[in-house]
């Protein structure tokens, strides 16, 4: 939480990309300060603050979100692909506060194991992974 009162100082880590829910860069901050609670640690995002912002508690206004004059999403689009009948494929990123993770629809679907097992990587298959997901669940 940005604290504006607070006289600069300065910090052991800088993150770009996390404040308020920017998945990966909360996910290092966080590991970060349980190995070394003594560090102080920075995260800088980017973006409008969508506190409070029906569109994002609101799910049936969730599509709102996607809009193409939409201020919380970004649009980037891809080189055209043989493989999409030469199309470009449009992937959609958070460009608020909180990132994806503000504006993402919070659906969770685990895949099928057989498609981890298929990776054939040591560490890497379902039976390796299941307690990862429960915990990030
Ligand atoms: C519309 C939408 C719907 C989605 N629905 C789902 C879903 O239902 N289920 C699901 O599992 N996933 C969903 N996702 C995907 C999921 O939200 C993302 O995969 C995840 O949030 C990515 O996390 P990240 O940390 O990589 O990036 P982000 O969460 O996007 O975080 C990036 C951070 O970087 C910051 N940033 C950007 N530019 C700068 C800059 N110049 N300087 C400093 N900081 C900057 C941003 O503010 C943000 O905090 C959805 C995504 C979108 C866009």
């Amino acid at each position: 939480m940005v604290d504006h009162n607070e006289v600069p100082h300065e910090v052991d880590v800088i993150i770009a990309g996390g404040n308020k829910g920017g998945t990966a860069g909360c996910v290092v901050a966080g590991r970060l300060a349980k190995a070394d609670p003594s560090l102080e640690i920075l995260v800088v995002e980017y973006g409008i603050d969508t506190k409070n912002d029906p569109k994002i508690v609101n799910p049936a206004l969730f599509p709102a979100l996607l809009a193409p004059d939409s201020k919380t999403a970004r649009f980037h689009e891809a080189k055209p692909s043989e493989n999409l009948a030469g199309r470009s494929p449009a992937v959609v990123t958070g460009a608020c506060l909180g990132g994806g993770s503000s504006i993402n629809f919070m659906m969770y679907t685990r895949g099928q194991s057989t498609d981890f097992d298929d990776w054939d990587t040591e560490g890497w298959n379902a039976k390796d992974l299941l307690p990862l997901f429960k915990k990030a669940s």
